[in-house]
């Protein structure tokens, strides 16, 4: 086992009296009426909160309510996490339950198997927040929430299929498991001699960044698989001190760090927010991969940028930033081998 290189920390936070990511993902906020007094809103919003979390219940951890900005209804992280009144809107055409297919892809559970040389790892149910716009607000996550022994005998099928290179750990969010668990299913995945990447997508170290661990960083930076970790950000705003910090520990670890976010109107559908979120992302190591056209799933409509908005943000991006700072425009549509990229209007000579 050799010892991460520990070079002078860019952005240095004490840690020394914070709570464990355990504590910090026990003690979240979970109802409307908390969320609306923590933050000063007006409490004509509590109605619709109630209401929205009977579908998909409210959760927030502390870390991430502290970069909310207090009184301030059009703050992009609130708008992630408090349900609005159009949650409960009549649906429009298009919006269903499971859009994405994935009750049909799941046939062994705990895997999701739709693209080639790869397949997604369903660890658990539980995330530490809950996004209005997630996907997977409707998934059948009680049938996925696998025993250890389930979570083995889930790797048989990729043991199966030499044709298996990659496992990405999903959820729910993979990193919600104790490491106990998380480092026997890597262990076991390190087993198979056709499996060379491991894939990790995860909210966690930009929700709580507590949970980037050093037991953890050790273990990732131990394996013997090319480790690459996705978070999951869609705004600047999400990446305060701490959570740089806890990127850049992973860097120096030599995970590779890659971003994923939703396009998601009045959050992040605006040339500056995503300029500021590529050129903050860069500062932390982490290079922009996907940027999501939202999945269209039931409650969240009033998220939807349309597809021609989002080339022409695209387009704009593209003029602003270096290459690899722009992310690809994809949608996920069901029954396809891989997400769909949407192409960009070429810009006049
Ligand atoms: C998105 C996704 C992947 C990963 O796709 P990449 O294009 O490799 O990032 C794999 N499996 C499923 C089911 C997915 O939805
Ligand atoms: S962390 Fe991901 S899976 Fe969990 S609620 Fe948010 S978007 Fe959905």
């Amino acid at each position: 086992m050799t010892h991460i290189f520990h070079p002078a920390p860019i952005e240095t936070v004490d840690t020394s009296t914070q709570a464990s990511w355990q504590q910090q993902l026990a003690d979240v906020v979970t109802t409307g009426r908390e969320l609306i007094s923590k933050l000063n809103l007006d409490p004509h919003y509590l109605p619709a909160a109630n209401q929205g979390a009977l579908d998909f219940p409210i959760r927030v951890p502390k870390a991430y309510l502290n970069r909310i900005t207090p009184a301030d209804i059009h703050d992009p992280l609130l708008r992630q996490v408090l349900p609005l009144k159009e949650e409960n809107e009549p649906t429009p055409t298009g919006f269903v339950l499971d859009p994405l297919g994935e009750a049909s892809s799941n046939k062994t559970p705990g895997i999701v198997h739709k693209y080639h040389g790869r397949v997604l790892l369903i660890t658990n149910g539980s995330c530490a927040i809950h996004c209005r716009y997630c996907f997977r607000r409707h998934f059948p996550y009680d049938e996925n929430n696998l025993s250890l022994k389930q979570w083995l005998s889930a790797l048989d099928y990729i043991k199966a299929r030499p044709e298996i290179n990659e496992v990405i750990l999903s959820g729910g969010d993979p990193l919600t498991n104790n490491d106990k668990r998380l480092f026997a299913l890597i262990s076991a995945i390190e087993a198979i001699p056709h499996v060379t990447r491991l894939r990790i997508h995860s909210r966690l170290p930009i929700v709580i960044p507590a949970r980037v661990t050093n037991e953890l960083v050790q273990r990732l930076h131990d394996s013997s698989l090319n480790v690459v970790m996705v978070v999951h950000c869609n705004h600047a705003n999400e990446i305060d001190e701490e959570v740089a910090a806890a990127l850049q520990t992973m860097h120096h670890a030599g995970i590779h760090l890659l971003n994923q976010s939703v396009l998601l109107k009045g959050i992040n559908d605006n040339l500056n927010s995503l300029v500021n979120l590529s050129e903050r992302l860069f500062t932390c190591r982490v290079l922009p991969y996907y940027l999501h056209l939202l999945d269209p799933v039931m409650g969240a409509h009033h998220f939807d940028v349309k597809e021609a908005d989002g080339q022409n943000l695209m387009l704009a991006l593209q003029n602003k930033l270096p290459g690899f700072l722009v992310p690809k425009l994809v949608r996920e549509v069901d029954g396809r081998p891989s997400k769909t990229p949407i192409s960009t209007p070429l810009s006049p000579i």
